[in-house]
């Protein structure tokens, strides 16, 4: 049988990631604190095996096998069991040093403790457990059921077997893995976040409207997505916490966040998630 994956946070990330090891065939169980959470983790999960069976590309007796592969809790405890953890809580340093400290002490001591952070150290997650050598970072891209990277982040003290046993897995959920080593932001962040800051200031100091900013990046640059269209689905909240941590962890004050995106997310305007960032979307 398949070893059983837990994953922490049922958020926009972990639904997600859940979503693809249940569809690769492992049993899987979601945690959450919030029931909420958990409740919309699952009907984003069943919407998005609709649309993958409407489009085609998984096949309409697979869609009532993937949902019944996932289990919901809401204690961490019921990671125990699993041979591989995937943390995907919210983007907080002390909330995932918390986690972690608990999941060394529930896991099976064979079992790998991955997260999903866009920008904490791995290294200093890693010396919150008794098994560095046992965590790694696993970094998903949003949307995580259609994006292909997978970034595998290697701490200072991850060790080569940690590192193959997560490649192979991300092979199996048909994801390239690439691995990096531990520093702010690993490659993703620190040159994806920067221009996203930019292109805030851009907006800020009237260079243009987010729709032309966008479309100059899209027809231009040829990227598939503008960078204000993209900020608001990553999370305005989330862009912050990690320009914070590229700003503190390089200390270069050119990652500072644009005054713009702080004042978005202290209004609440968190992108996509909460109906408005840079646009405004319909629930
Ligand atoms: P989110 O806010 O959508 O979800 C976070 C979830 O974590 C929430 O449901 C919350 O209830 C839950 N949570 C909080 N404390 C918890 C705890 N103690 N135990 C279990 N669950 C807990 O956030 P998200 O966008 O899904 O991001 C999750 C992680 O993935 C973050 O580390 C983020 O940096 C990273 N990430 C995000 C993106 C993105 O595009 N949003 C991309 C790659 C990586």
């Amino acid at each position: 049988m398949t070893d059983r994956i837990a994953v922490v946070g049922a958020g926009q990330m972990g639904n997600g990631i859940a979503h693809v090891f249940a569809q690769h065939g492992f049993p899987v169980t979601m945690i959450d604190v919030s029931q909420e959470a958990l409740d919309k983790g699952r009907s984003t999960i069943a919407k998005n095996v609709e649309r993958q069976v409407k489009k085609g590309t998984i096949a309409a007796e697979d869609q009532v096998k993937i949902l019944s592969r996932i289990d919901l809790n809401m204690e961490l405890d019921s990671a125990s069991e699993s041979s591989l953890i995937v943390e995907a809580a919210s983007e907080d340093s002390g909330l995932k040093f918390r986690i972690f400290t608990d999941l060394d002490r529930i896991a099976r001591p064979d079992a790998i403790l991955a997260t999903n952070t866009s920008s904490i150290s791995i290294t200093e997650i890693a010396r919150r457990t008794a098994r560095p050598d046992k965590v790694i970072g696993m970094h998903f891209m949003n949307p995580v059921p259609v994006m292909k990277l997978v970034e595998i982040i290697r701490g200072l003290a991850t060790s080569d077997d940690t590192t193959k046993r997560v490649t192979d897995i991300a092979l199996q959920l048909e994801k390239t893995p690439v691995e990096v080593n531990d520093f702010p932001g690993f490659v993703s962040n620190r040159v994806l976040m920067p221009m996203i800051n930019e292109a805030v200031y851009c907006l800020m100091e009237g260079v243009a409207e987010p729709a032309a900013i966008d479309q100059v990046m899209t027809l231009g640059m040829n990227h598939p997505m503008g960078p204000l269209a993209l900020a608001d689905l990553i999370g305005l909240d989330t862009c912050v916490a990690i320009l914070e941590v590229l700003r503190d962890g390089l200390g270069d004050p050119k990652y500072r966040p644009c005054p713009l995106l702080k004042k978005y997310v202290a209004a609440g305007w968190l992108g996509r998630k909460t109906g408005r960032g840079f646009y405004t979307y319909s629930k």
